[in-house]
């Protein structure tokens, strides 16, 4: 099983240790992780670096990398979670070419000026801007998937943590041509289990969305709890496995140096 979206202390709201996310992940079977570490351009802008690299908190992640691998056999990569904004697409280009990685998630965190991916907003945009931000974020998410800087799209229906309302025969279409894009563009997307924290039983994307990328042909996949406590690496990944089985799916994919590496599943 591979855990690839995860979060050091690199990030405010993560406490993890990379030597614990290790253990934990080499005590629950995983072959191979990946610490994704936020950063938001729009942090870095401010010189607010909360859920941000610094040059610093880097360098030290990468040591600490380098000596959780010598521990066991789990492998450990060195990712990151990349906000997108179409604003900031020249920073996160220059940023990548200065600082490489294994593996590059792709985010929408923030549309309209609201936090989308927290549960904190939920139920507090009312249904006619809950639409309008529907139709941005598929445009976003487009453009995103266009400039081939990442090579996955991280929780790709999102904004559902803030919404309430959605509706998966209505938005159909617009999944059709993100399949498209996804497809065009060589990008993947990943089954990432946190959304069991606010909807018990839910994966992003949720089923509907997943059977419609998967039956487009969409087969870049990872899979990811999106870990900010040690508890929950590794976290209902077995589950994913078990529900992209279902759909026909044999493999998923782990990144080594931006390469996608088949497991079997
Ligand atoms: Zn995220
Ligand atoms: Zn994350």
């Amino acid at each position: 099983m591979i855990d690839f979206h995860i979060h050091s202390n690199t990030s405010s709201d993560s406490k993890m240790t990379v030597r614990e996310i290790y253990e934990e992940a080499a005590r629950k079977g995983l072959t191979h992780i990946c610490v994704t570490s936020h950063h938001q351009p729009e942090e870095v802008k401010n010189n607010d670096f909360r859920q941000s690299l610094t040059e610093d908190s880097l360098k030290r992640l990468r040591s600490d990398i380098e000596q959780a691998n010598k521990l066991g056999k789990t492998k450990l990569f060195c990712g990151i979670e990349m906000s997108y904004s179409l604003e900031d697409e020249e920073y996160i280009r220059q940023f990548l070419k200065k600082n490489k990685f294994d593996f590059v998630l792709g985010s929408i965190h923030y549309l309209e000026g609201k936090v989308i991916s927290d549960p904190g907003n939920r139920g507090k945009i009312d249904a006619s801007m809950q639409e309008k931000m529907t139709k941005k974020y598929f445009e976003v998410l487009k453009m995103m998937i266009k400039t081939k800087m990442f090579d996955v799209v991280a929780h790709i229906d999102i904004y559902k943590r803030a919404f309430i309302e959605n509706n998966f025969e209505k938005d159909k279409a617009e999944w059709e041509s993100v399949a498209d894009a996804l497809l065009e563009n060589d990008v993947g997307f990943e089954i990432n289990t946190s959304r069991t924290r606010e909807v018990p039983g839910e994966t992003y994307p949720e089923k509907d969305v997943m059977e419609l990328l998967v039956n487009k042909g969409v087969r870049k996949i990872t899979t990811g709890s999106d870990a900010h406590r040690v508890e929950d690496v590794g976290r209902r990944l077995a589950e994913a496995e078990a529900i992209l089985k279902t759909l026909g799916v044999k493999n998923i994919y782990f990144f080594d140096k931006r390469q996608p590496k088949k497991i079997i599943i």
